[in-house]
């Protein structure tokens, strides 16, 4: 007998739980409709929130930079893998934010784990909203900080988590999604970050779900006007989501981004994003600061979804994000609920524990400026059709 010999079963009770995961594998390039199973279906679960990721400019934009860098970067950044490329597309993230620097990652994912684990440590403090994405999470617990979570969205409880750290001779970092990207609710960066620097601590946020979908020309929630380096100092990216391509990043000082270079462990032990990925990440950055309309078009699809799901009977959490979750609560529920939608052409993933808290799982609902009308009409009928399940 091994230790392992209980692999099977852990399956197979997972699986009785309505906790078991699939991938679907998609045979079509990503875009509002994609070819599951031989079968067409409405594409309301992806992020690629201003449809580029299949944009034409952007695919043109990343086969040149194949053709000029090769397919693949060849090595870390620190060793021969950092280009003029890669180089270019940091200096245009950090005017993008409003920030001094960024440093690009090989994801989101990467650049939480390793901003959190090079700042902070064993003596110091990690405050995290409860319901932040799992790579902030990982990140608190992995630094060997200590760790502790917040009730969403509550500055009043994360002062008193605070006022008990004093006095505080250590670092202290609070950490919040900008936009939750489960739920759709926002942070409060001004309240957040007026608490935080009342107690000597950094602020870090991630605007993984707001870049390019909110804000003036897309810059996200933290308004660098507003909240510069001294109010939240450390800015996360991702470059899979309204970008419609693949990385992370980390924007703030001069001094963040060098201590990010010496210490963060994702970013030195990884090998660099192709540079391609660099070159056509500047195309769709380019489309998305001067490409309002597609924000406009965000907001006016969210905005009708809500008013017909609320004509349906749905509750809806208070959300004007591109994210709209209708929480079912029971996991086989989601299960069956998204499998009655798929047989009328709709593709909407079920998310469940342990990436939402139990009792809370949902359909996750997502919107890109590419949905048409019919495709919100369709969605809204199909809703209708499967709500007594
Ligand atoms: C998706 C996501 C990440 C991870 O980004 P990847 O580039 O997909 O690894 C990080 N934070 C949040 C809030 C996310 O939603």
């Amino acid at each position: 007998m091994s230790g392992f010999s209980d692999i099977k079963t852990a399956l197979d009770e997972r699986e009785q739980r309505g906790l078991y995961r699939r991938r679907r594998t998609v045979a079509s390039a990503q875009g509002r409709e994609l070819v599951v199973n031989g079968k067409q279906l409405l594409n309301f679960c992806s992020n690629d929130y201003l449809g580029l990721a299949n944009d034409e400019r952007v695919r043109a934009a990343f086969k040149q930079g194949i053709d000029d860098w090769g397919a693949g970067s060849g090595a870390a950044h620190l060793v021969s893998g950092h280009t003029s490329a890669h180089h270019e597309l940091e200096a245009a993230l950090a005017d993008f934010t409003g920030r001094p620097c960024a440093l690009l990652f090989t994801s989101g994912y990467a650049a939480n784990l390793g901003t959190i684990d090079a700042l902070v440590g064993n003596g110091d403090h990690v405050l995290e909203d409860r319901l932040n994405h799992a790579s902030l999470l990982d990140g608190g617990l992995i630094s060997g900080a200590r760790f502790q979570r917040y009730r969403h969205r509550d500055t009043e409880d994360l002062a008193g988590k605070l006022e008990q750290l004093k006095p505080a001779d250590k670092r202290v970092l609070v950490v919040s999604d900008g936009t939750f990207s489960m739920d759709g609710t926002t942070c409060d960066i001004t309240a957040t970050a007026e608490v935080t620097r009342k107690h000597g601590a950094w602020f870090m946020v991630d605007e993984a779900h707001s870049l390019g979908v909110t804000g003036d020309r897309g810059r996200g929630l933290v308004d660098p006007q507003q909240h510069g380096t001294d109010s939240v100092q450390i800015l996360i990216g991702t470059l899979g989501k309204a970008f419609g391509t693949q990385g992370g990043f980390a924007a703030g000082s001069e001094e963040l981004i060098e201590t990010l270079i010496q210490q963060a462990r994702t970013y030195i032990y990884s090998t660099a994003l192709p540079a391609a990925v660099a070159v056509a990440t500047l195309a769709s950055l380019k489309i998305v600061a001067e490409e309002g309309w597609r924000r406009e078009r965000l907001a006016e699809l969210t905005g009708r979804f809500r008013k017909g799901a609320r004509e349906l009977g749905l509750e809806l959490p208070d959300s004007s994000t591109p994210i709209q979750p209708v929480i079912l609560g029971d996991e086989r529920h989601a299960l069956q609920m998204s499998a009655a939608l798929e047989e009328l052409g709709l593709m909407i993933t079920p998310i469940r524990p342990p990436t939402v808290p139990a009792g809370t799982s949902r359909l996750r609902i997502t919107f890109t400026a590419a949905h048409t009308d019919d495709d919100l009409q369709k969605l809204l009928i199909g809703l209708a059709t499967v709500s007594g399940i």
